[in-house]
């Protein structure tokens, strides 16, 4: 790893069993790598390159010897270095850190970016075990999405250090990862430790002490831990997701530490990624791995992530109780709402199972669609089966069945019909309205939501002028979605959504708030209202951070605002701050050559533009204003 030239050098041994008699060609996946020698079972191999296509990058061929047969292995080596301006590497500078005095590099590959830090089988139908070992500048530690082999590194190189790692459980390639900077540890739990600068850890280890709690609810709801460890890496501000699921190690967003625990529900999403989210993808059956034209295996993405959010909000349910699940389940339903509105009702991207064919690169087609309406969709079929008791021993047969082996959709509904074949209102299950038409569901759960009823009832006697303004708590949701998991504080959020804002500010200290969602959601109620004064704290927010889900909301109301100060504060702060943007969230991201045209400069505010049509002005919450 070398910071001075922000190049990764190294070399890869590929292990691949060979699939058909007479395979002669290796393909792989690459983009902004350059290789300098490739060998094939030790002896130097012939290999060629293909003209880069759209997202995908470029398909690297590699001659196999001839006479192979199915189930021969093939060691495949390859020296590379990687480009400074790999997708999937942010390299900071010390100022963009919290101790200031260090470097920090961090990846991230979901979804097609790990073929820009090596040649390799860039699909997550592909998996594969491996083993590592990770030079750094002796001053600093790596970690990666594996277990750690020697607890002391050995120094190799004057002023530089190895890490060793084993990763022995196939992992498709989006989870490979890597992170290196000054990093600490605190113990969470008998296999947990936080990782991050140790200007945070202590912050950290506060703030995720519940991690252990997380597991053994996960646990009893879908059987044993097979990672060995699990472990958090806190990162700099500017990683572009909440979190990210690399085994072993959840990366998670510094944006995280309310300093109440109140935003750890991410956490147990993350958990819940490590029996429902690694292995639910398979690329299409006719689609040879590494093929760089036909990537359409992210199309059964909501396989992955609304299991997830399933069990994400199951374990908070056997935490803190049923009516949590219900109330999470029910602001998921009004977020589909808004993600539909979003894009439009007969988008393609809102369909459940998308057509991502022809070069789509899938990171625009991401959205909380995949989560939102794959939730809704499980949940629909846990209530039509006769509920939780009956669902959950499904769930648990659904993991053990499909832990090892991808699946796509019509797999899953295959296996689903199966095991419920006995129960006869299965034969409802409107399988390709819910799989491949776009907009909303074709059913509509029906949620508890008593804990949001307590809140309206609670707003309703504080301001009975304001009773109009209470008739629904999709207003209030914002404040709402923040406070979980702790309901008295949500009550207290979402009464307050029903008052003017100054009033509202005056009463809860909205603007100096620490909860990154509290702040987020507040701010684009003022936006929205036209109030320019919050202009300079939104600037502050945008520059402090670089998570995707405020950065996007917030980029988008300022643009789409009626103030003029707004629409300049957006250009301003996105031009002032975009290098310290992650390449995903729109820092420096390079366009892709074929898409150029549509995309005229790569930057999140034309992407919004190009997709994403302003809100209708009714559509927005009748609050009162400032003034
Ligand atoms: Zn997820």
């Amino acid at each position: 790893v070398d910071f001075d030239t922000k190049v990764l050098s190294g070399h890869v041994d590929h292990t691949v069993t060979v699939r058909a008699d007479g395979a002669a060609e290796l393909a792989l996946d690459m983009r902004d790598v350059a290789v300098s020698g490739i060998t094939v079972n030790g002896a130097a191999a012939e290999y060629s390159l293909a003209e880069p296509y759209q997202a995908l990058g470029s398909k690297l061929s590699i001659q196999l010897p001839p006479g192979l047969k199915a189930g021969d292995t093939v060691a495949v080596g390859i020296s590379f270095e990687t480009s400074p301006q790999a997708s999937a590497v942010q390299w900071l500078p010390p100022e963009q850190t919290a101790g200031k005095r260090h470097p920090y590099l961090f990846t991230q590959c979901q979804a097609i970016h790990a073929r820009s830090i090596l040649p390799c089988q860039d699909t997550p139908g592909a998996k594969f075990s491996y083993g590592a070992a990770v030079r750094v500048p002796q001053a600093l530690r790596a970690l990666m999405s594996a277990v750690p082999l020697l607890q002391v590194a050995q120094r190799s190189k004057a002023g530089t250090r190895v890490y060793r790692f084993k990763q022995a459980v196939p992992i498709p390639s989006y989870l490979l990862a890597l992170a290196v900077g000054n990093l600490e540890s605190r113990e969470l739990g008998p296999i947990s430790a936080v990782w991050s600068e140790p200007e945070m850890v202590e912050a950290g280890a506060y703030e995720f002490a519940e991690t252990s709690k997380f597991l053994d609810a996960a646990e009893q709801l879908a059987g044993p831990y097979q990672w060995g460890r699990y472990d958090l890496l806190l990162l700099p501000p500017s990683f572009p997701y909440g979190g990210m699921e690399n085994p072993c190690l959840t990366f998670v967003t510094p944006t995280l530490l309310a300093g109440d625990r109140s935003l750890a529900n991410v956490v147990a999403h993350e958990i819940a990624h490590s029996w429902t989210g690694d292995g639910a993808i398979r690329r299409r059956t006719n689609a040879p791995a590494g093929n760089l034209v036909t990537n359409a295996t992210w199309e059964h993405f909501w396989l992955n992530e609304g299991f997830t959010v399933f069990l994400e909000r199951k374990i908070l349910g056997r935490l803190y109780g049923e009516q949590m699940y219900q109330l999470q389940a029910s602001m998921g339903w009004l977020e589909l709402q808004d993600a539909v509105k979003s894009f439009g009702e007969g988008h393609a991207f809102t369909a459940l199972v998308p057509n991502l064919s022809g070069g789509v690169d899938p990171d625009d087609a991401f959205s909380s669609i995949p989560y939102e309406k794959g939730f809704a969709f499980i949940h629909y079929l846990q209530e039509l089966v006769g509920g939780s008791s009956a669902f959950e021993p499904f769930f648990k047969r659904y993991v053990q069945r499909f832990a090892a082996t991808p699946l796509t959709s019509d797999d899953f509904r295959a296996f689903f019909c199966d095991y419920f074949k006995d129960n006869a209102a299965i034969a409802q299950v409107d399988w390709d309205t819910w799989f491949y038409k776009p907009g909303m569901p074709p059913v509509k759960n029906e949620y508890d939501e008593s804990l949001g009823q307590l809140a309206y009832e609670l707003a309703k006697r504080r301001h009975p002028r304001k009773r109009q303004a209470t008739s629904s708590w999709r207003m209030a949701r914002p404040f709402g979605i923040a406070a979980v998991p702790l309901p008295p504080r949500s009550l207290l959020y979402r009464c307050a959504a029903a008052l003017p804002y100054c009033r509202m500010n005056e009463l809860y200290d909205l603007d100096n708030r620490h909860n990154s969602e509290i702040r987020s959601s507040w701010f684009q109620l003022c936006i929205n209202a036209g109030d320019d004064s919050v202009l300079p704290l939104v600037k502050g927010f945008l520059q402090e951070q670089g998570r995707m889900k405020f950065l996007r909301p917030l980029y988008r109301a300022l643009h789409n605002s009626k103030s003029v100060a707004a629409k300049q504060a957006a250009l301003d702060t996105y031009h002032e701050h975009k290098s310290t943007y992650h390449p995903i969230a729109g820092g420096r991201r390079r366009a892709p050559p074929l898409s150029a045209a549509v995309r005229p400069a790569c930057c999140l505010i034309c992407c919004w533009r190009r997709r994403t049509p302003a809100r209708p002005a009714a559509a927005l919450p009748l609050l009162g204003s400032t003034s």
